[in-house]
């Protein structure tokens, strides 16, 4: 009689621990879909003592550097060693008065000017995946420069980021018909140089990514942004993904550095002690799945049935449970290898209007 409650109890328990595990892939699966969030620092290569600090955030986070600033070259290798995406921020002609900097991308300048010019910046912002815009009111909603610009770029296989700085950016229209991959800011972070207000634009970047699937921010070394981005970074939801522009576009050399880029993503953690026993390790599924509403539910249930089992019973008996975990995460780790390959994979030039 006692034997056939036990195997009815260890039954049961089999039967909960496979209900478990459905939700355990429906976490995992609800979890690929996150939200995808790039953010820009633009301006790099002039205040090394905020931008070290920039480099000190997760890799996911991409620069934008001034060819002809001071410490550019410096942070692209500091960068490109750590696996960081960089950009060109390339100074293109404003409408306002203000001082430029060297080599600014005109309208008016040849095609010839121009190739020269993005040619010297590739030079001096080496291991660069694509460019964006630094000022460019004036040049940006030109059609005829933009097209210019974008035939010397299909040539460098580079992307271009539209930092839209003018409502009538030309920058999509231009690249029609080249291979050049456009994306487009949506928010930016520090117009207003407030902790605050930089933090309430990071709030809005993410209820954008969540809106439509993903989003890019651009900001800029300020003490200001700095301290935003680390409280804000601090406490990412985990629906939130941060990812580089590039990834966006599924652009950029194959895979090494969107490799990279995913492995240093991930949140350190403490390893955390090897279970000692089956128990061990069924009570600690529970415990990782704790903040699920149904699965709490569940793993109370277990925890109770736990309680009441004899000890050795549990054990030898668990040993399949167990085993079948092992199965459904090598099942959910190579559904997460698929995926990764299909967005790595491939290198695709994407349709410039497909993000439109
Ligand atoms: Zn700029």
């Amino acid at each position: 009689m006692m034997k056939y409650l036990l195997m009815k109890r260890v039954g049961l328990l089999t039967l909960l621990f496979w209900i478990l595990s459905f939700f355990t892939s429906l976490l995992v699966t609800l979890n690929a879909q996150a939200a995808r969030l790039a953010i820009v620092i633009d301006d790099v290569g002039y205040r090394v003592h905020e931008e070290n600090k920039i480099l000190q955030m997760p890799v996911a986070i991409s620069i934008a550097i001034l060819p002809n600033s001071p410490f550019g070259r410096k942070m692209a290798e500091k960068a490109h060693q750590q696996g960081r995406e960089i950009l060109i921020h390339l100074p293109m002609a404003p409408l306002s008065k203000q001082p430029l900097e060297k080599n600014t991308l005109l309208p008016a300048m040849s095609r010839e000017e121009i190739d020269r010019i993005i040619q010297d910046t590739i030079q001096k912002v080496p291991h660069a995946v694509g460019m964006n815009n630094h000022m460019g009111s004036a040049m940006t909603s030109d059609f005829r420069g933009m097209e210019k610009v974008m035939q010397v770029l299909s040539r460098h296989h580079l992307y271009f980021l539209d930092s839209v700085t003018i409502g009538s950016t030309q920058v999509t229209k231009a690249a029609m018909g080249t291979s050049v991959p456009v994306i487009r800011r949506n928010v930016f972070l520090d117009n207003v140089q407030t902790e605050a207000e930089t933090r309430h634009q990071f709030n809005r970047a993410i209820a954008l990514a969540r809106k439509q699937g993903s989003a890019i921010a651009i900001g800029h070394p300020h003490s200001t942004t700095v301290r935003a981005l680390q409280q804000a970074l601090a406490v990412l939801p985990d629906d939130i993904e941060l990812v580089t522009p590039g990834m966006l576009l599924n652009f950029g050399p194959p895979n090494k550095n969107e490799q990279q880029i995913a492995h240093k993503c991930i949140k350190p953690q403490k390893p955390e002690p090897v279970p000692e026993t089956q128990l061990d390790y069924l009570k600690k599924v529970g415990k990782a799945l704790i903040n699920n509403v149904i699965v709490d539910t569940l793993n109370q249930h277990i925890q109770k049935l736990l309680e009441r089992l004899p000890k050795q019973g549990a054990s030898n008996t668990l040993s399949n449970t167990a085993e079948s975990q092992v199965i459904v995460n090598q099942k959910v780790n190579k559904k997460k290898l698929q995926q990764k390959e299909d967005e790595t994979g491939a290198h695709q030039i994407t349709d410039t209007c497909s993000n439109f």
